[in-house]
């Protein structure tokens, strides 16, 4: 997992390329749609798949009950639609029943996704069976049907909040068949008090209403815009919560690589030895440190440059990554040419095994090391092994490593020395 972390850093950039650029055209369709209300084909799709789930949470129980409010005007029919009561309720009846029929069947439909359209036409299709009434009606109650329309209206208003479009279609709609209608009856009523007064104020009932339509226009283009941009600036909130742990995992982890070699450096060797020493002590395990040099480097600097030291350094540290396969082991460069490599959980033998694979692994590399006796670049590494117990120092493991190290040394070179 610590390997890994390390010599995995070239994706996270790659992802916060990503999330950056997502960022920005996010905040470019937030501008370029503040005034069209409308954002690119991608993000409109995916606001109106918003949009929908909130309709259906919210939305559809305000239109079960204007439904609801549309059946009880039941008992007007039954009032003052006179010989014609019977057939007004039976419209009015059919129409709530099929619409409620909608209202269950259509969120559970491939039509869910066309909600706010499909409200739109059952509107239009309520407001247009009152105008039918206004239509059958004659005399006074034709007048008590025109203000029918002015929940029906408003409820329009409540309901397409969210799309100031559907709003205005449905709206436009129900006028121009009013218009339509209106054109076609015969108006006038009795001649008492009550019919002059309707009959002096029936001229400006349409232009009412389009001042209703018209602020009610406004009112929901406003409230769709609120509603946009907030969809946007909440995704761009998040992305912008993405960028910043991705930054913070980019800090932590450039924090405790080595630049030249990308594997761990010194300071998390030891934050990491630190929590394992007293772990292993805490369980009574076996905990290994291996201690690696890179043989006469000096010379190797001196024959080939230091530019080709330093590709050198890299090359070895990426071998002795390899070489720690368990999630556990930490390999990380000590500084100059040693590096070393923890191994919590592993005995003696096994990290004799490992620190002999490495050192093999290194010398088939076969990096020309012409002034070294074996022609070849390698490396000398002492091992120190213990079960930390209460009392023990966690430096004297390091020290005991070094000193076995420094025996290879002194023995030859290219040697792995431990314990036994
Ligand atoms: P020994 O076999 O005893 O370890 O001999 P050595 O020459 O490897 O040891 P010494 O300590 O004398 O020299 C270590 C050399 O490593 C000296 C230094 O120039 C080189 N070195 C340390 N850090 C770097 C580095 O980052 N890049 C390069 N190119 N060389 C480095
Ligand atoms: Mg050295
Ligand atoms: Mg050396």
């Amino acid at each position: 997992m610590l390997k890994t972390s390390h010599r995995s850093e070239k994706n996270k950039s790659a992802t916060l390329r990503a999330v950056e650029e997502q960022i920005n055209l996010l905040n470019q369709v937030l501008k370029a749609s503040a005034r069209s209300l409308r954002f690119s084909s991608d993000i409109e799709k995916q606001y109106l798949r918003h949009r929908n789930r909130r309709f259906l949470d919210v939305d559809i129980k305000i239109i079960a009950a204007g439904l609801l409010v549309y059946l009880a005007f039941a008992w007007s029919d039954f009032y003052i639609g006179g010989e014609r009561a019977h057939e007004l309720l039976m419209i009015r009846c059919s129409i709530t029943a099929i619409l409620f029929l909608g209202v269950i069947w259509i969120p559970r439909s491939p039509l869910g996704g066309y909600i706010v359209p499909l409200t739109a036409v059952g509107i239009a299709v309520v407001g247009t069976s009152v105008i039918y009434f206004i239509y059958l009606l004659e005399g006074l109650p034709r007048y008590a049907y025109h203000l029918g329309l002015v929940p029906i209206q408003v409820f329009a208003m409540v309901s397409m909040r969210l799309s100031y479009r559907s709003f205005l279609v449905t709206s436009v709609f129900m006028m121009l068949v009013y218009t339509v209608i209106a054109s076609q009856i015969d108006l006038s009523t009795d001649t008492s008090e009550v019919g002059r007064i309707i009959m002096s104020l029936q001229p400006y009932f349409l232009a009412f209403w389009l001042v209703l339509v018209a602020m009610g226009g406004y009112l929901a283009y406003v409230m769709e815009a609120a509603f946009r941009s907030d969809y946007m600036k909440n995704r761009i909130l998040a992305l912008e919560a993405d960028r910043l742990q991705i930054l913070t995992r980019k800090l932590q982890l450039l924090s405790t690589t080595d630049s030249l070699t990308q594997i761990a450096n010194r300071r998390h060797f030891e934050q990491v030895f630190d929590s394992e020493w007293r772990r292993c002590q805490r369980n009574n395990e076996s905990l290994a440190l291996v201690m690696v040099d890179v043989d006469a480097f000096k010379e190797y600097n001196d024959t080939y440059g230091h530019q080709m030291g330093d590709e050198c350094l890299r090359r070895i540290a990426a071998s002795i990554s390899d070489g720690c396969r368990r999630s556990t082991d930490l390999c990380a460069r000590y500084g100059g040419e040693e590096f070393v490599i923890l191994l919590p959980q592993m005995a003696e033998q096994g990290a004799l095994e490992l620190a002999n694979n490495v050192r093999q692994a290194i010398e088939d590399l076969a990096i020309e090391h012409r002034t070294s006796e074996i022609g070849v670049v390698t490396i000398s590494a002492g091992i120190a092994c213990q079960t930390p117990q209460h009392g023990d120092q966690s430096e004297d493991l390091i020290r005991l490593a070094d000193q076995r190290l420094y025996q290879a040394k002194s023995a030859g070179r290219n040697i792995v020395l431990h314990n036994e």
